[in-house]
């Protein structure tokens, strides 16, 4: 009997711990990037069981140097490639340091219900009980399934899928390091089965209004982390270097210290854009009777690396404070 033709699944490599190796078998960390993307597939030849896979290096750095101009590649990559009808998904490779704000904004952007995966590893290639190859089976074997279209971009990693809304990493080493505080991953793969057991209701994909058409530059927008006797120097300096918004991890429920409240005071006065995000690392920063006069925006539960991400695509559309509250309540 033929045999049904496999899906298409595109592999986008770029860079990270996934495709990096160290001096020995035991260094899990120290490593530096120094496989592409074919090297990484052919080290887990179990997965032309799943897709007929076709490989493009679209960049391969550590994650902390990606910029919004290597986003925004990124993202017209992923654009065209899911165009193309022959295309039935996509699995990146990533650095797992940043690896949230890339998914989260390919959440955002991506216009298409087809499956994006993205995937990293905690150990590099060379270690002992390297966690790479199995976390790219993984991967693979969740964009090649029909259940994983149309839930936005997903995060598969450590045997769990998570939803790019509300994953982040919450360790420096562990391979568990992946979690979605507050509501817990979309299911879990284990021994080649998935078992996917949650959709997310924040808007996603097709159900966001932005639109990467013609934009060539992101908003800048900082992130300052509020403190005991914080001082208002740094928001002077992100006004002074000309942001268009500012993120505070702010202390508990998105409260501000006076300081802080003074500086933000000041970036709303020359037009920023702020939003109030929490240090806390899980929880919902509410609205506040006290956003409206100060015109600030409440963060829900994304945290500071995320709402920036928002804050910037919110930027795109408009400047008005009830416009990206409406962003960040839905989204
Ligand atoms: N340590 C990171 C990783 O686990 C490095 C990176 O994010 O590129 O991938």
């Amino acid at each position: 009997m033929k045999r049904a033709p496999l899906p298409c699944i595109v592999l986008l490599g770029t860079g990270g711990t996934i495709a990096s190796t160290a001096g020995a078998a035991t260094a899990l960390t120290d490593y530096t990037v120094t496989e592409g993307i074919e090297t990484l597939l052919t080290a887990v030849p179990e997965i032309t069981t799943l897709a007929d896979i076709r490989c493009e290096q679209v960049f391969n750095v550590d994650s902390r140097g990606i910029t919004n101009r290597m986003l925004l590649k990124l993202a017209a990559r992923v654009g065209t490639l899911l165009a193309d009808p022959a295309v039935d998904g996509i699995v990146i490779t990533h650095g797992t340091d940043t690896l949230e704000e890339t998914a989260y904004f390919l959440n955002l952007t991506t216009k298409s219900s087809k499956p994006v995966v993205l995937t990293g590893a905690m150990r590099p290639g060379s270690a002992l009980s390297a966690d790479g190859p199995l976390n790219l089976y993984n991967a693979i074997l969740l964009a090649s399934r029909a259940e994983a279209q149309g839930r936005g971009v997903m995060v598969a990693l450590n045997d769990r899928v998570h939803a790019a809304r509300f994953v982040t990493k919450t360790d420096t080493t562990q391979v568990e390091t992946f979690q979605s505080p507050g509501r817990g991953s979309l299911g879990q793969i284990v021994n080649g089965r998935l078992h996917l057991n949650q959709h997310i209701e924040k808007r996603h994909t097709l159900g966001t209004e932005f639109n990467l058409a013609g934009i060539r530059k992101l908003p800048s927008v900082d992130i300052i982390y509020d403190h005991q006797d914080a001082g208002p120097h740094l928001y002077d300096a992100s006004i002074a270097a000309g942001v268009q918004g500012i993120v505070v991890a702010a202390c508990g429920n998105g409260s501000l210290s006076p300081q802080a409240q003074k500086g933000l005071k000041r970036a709303v006065k020359q037009g920023i854009a702020c939003v109030r995000s929490s240090r806390s690392g899980s929880g919902i920063v509410t609205p506040s009777q006290d956003d409206g006069r100060r015109g600030l925006v409440s963060g829900d539960s994304l945290n500071p690396q995320k709402a920036r991400i928002l804050l910037m695509l919110a930027l795109t559309l408009s400047h008005d404070r009830s416009v990206i509250q409406s962003c960040f309540d839905r989204c």
